[in-house]
């Protein structure tokens, strides 16, 4: 249920709000927009006669039942676009946000130098995963805490904030003491235990896509971690599994706007897990900035045919460090913006003059 303020309510009435739905034993989240307030109450089921009683407090304009199934991360909820703080970037604001890095943190070397070649092209956070779901039980599966440690010294070297996967509940605080966003993977997309244990924390969530879930269930499952009282989730559609078999997954660029109708959190793309094939990821890096992302998550390697995990997909550093001034041309063009380094690295200087 939500309750719209008039335009020119006071904050005595507001507060008068907030009070008279306590006293029904609920609670409330102020979603301030640019001409009125509005008050997201959460509880279920919430009886008529609290929407009676609101209906009737001096201030209020409309008191409106969601009927979706998802409500606090909705549009209808939270009218306005929620920005989600990672140390000093906003993702979610007026700025594209890029995070890049390894599929899998494989050594120091690797991590660091990873870290430095994408930081000088524009990226404001690191990835790399410690803790890998790997389809097949006999692949790399990743360093554990070593790994995590591997990108505790990264972010300590560059100051780039940290985004790593979390596979399980019981893991969960582990992971959360090194990372700046505690990272869901599509195979974990309904994992709810998961969800709930992420969402009992206070890091942001990196919350990707199912391979087979649907919009809706994938804003349920982002409720899991909202109704435990985290809502600092970034959505990231990653591809789906289609009849394709060229790409890796489908990337269903359509999500980007049909998220944004739906729900107020932010939403980035990973083209390089949406195609596999790192031939396709910088066009699909540009058309999902076109498409209003919120940012990218990609996968750059120093030696992508040497990667432990997913070098088919990986960008090298020349490759990532060549398409960023060209995003940021894109994203100028939709009004957002994605600022670069004073000093362009040496691979941007390479690329060919257009
Ligand atoms: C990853 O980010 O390396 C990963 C395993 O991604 P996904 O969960 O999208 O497959
Ligand atoms: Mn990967």
């Amino acid at each position: 249920m939500i309750v719209i303020m008039e335009p020119g309510a006071t904050p005595e009435q507001i507060a008068a709000v907030q009070k008279r739905v306590e006293e029904f034993g609920f609670s409330t989240k102020l979603a301030p927009g640019a001409e009125r307030m509005v008050i997201g109450i959460v509880g279920v089921p919430l009886p008529d006669t609290l929407k009676e009683a609101l209906e009737r407090l001096p201030g209020v304009e409309q008191v409106v039942r969601i009927s979706k199934r998802y409500k606090l991360v909705s549009r209808d909820f939270h009218p306005v676009n929620s920005v989600i703080r990672v140390g000093d970037v906003a993702i979610g604001g007026d700025d594209v946000v890029v995070i890049a890095g390894p599929c899998s943190v494989e050594s120091e070397e690797q991590i660091i130098t990873t870290a430095r070649a994408v930081k000088a092209a524009g990226a404001k956070l690191l990835r790399g995963g410690a803790f890998k779901p790997r389809t097949s039980p006999y692949d790399f599966r990743g360093f554990g805490e070593k790994g995590l440690k591997l990108l505790a010294k990264a972010r300590e070297e560059t100051g780039l904030p940290v985004v790593t996967e979390v596979l399980s509940p019981n893991e969960v605080d582990l992971v959360a003491e090194y990372a700046d966003v505690l990272q869901i993977g599509a195979r974990n997309c309904q994992n709810y235990l998961l969800l709930e244990a992420v969402g009992r924390t206070h890091k942001p969530v990196l919350f990707k896509r199912g391979m087979a879930v649907q919009l809706e269930e994938w804003l349920l499952a982002a409720e899991y971690i909202a109704a435990q009282g985290n809502d600092q989730i970034i959505l990231c559609e990653r591809g789906i599994r289609t009849f394709e078999t060229y790409t890796r997954n489908t990337l269903d660029l359509a999500a980007v706007p049909a998220i944004k109708r739906l729900s107020h959190l932010p939403i980035i793309v990973d083209p390089s897990h949406g195609t596999g094939r790192w031939q396709l990821v910088p066009a699909m890096m540009l058309a999902a900035v076109a498409a209003g992302a919120d940012g990218l998550i990609v996968e750059v390697h120093p030696n992508p045919d040497q990667a432990l995990s997913d070098g088919s997909q990986s960008l090298t550093f020349e490759n990532f460090a060549t398409v960023m001034p060209q995003l940021a041309r894109v994203a100028e063009a939709i009004g957002r913006r994605l600022p670069l380094p004073e000093t362009t690295s040496e691979y941007a200087m390479m690329a060919p003059a257009e």
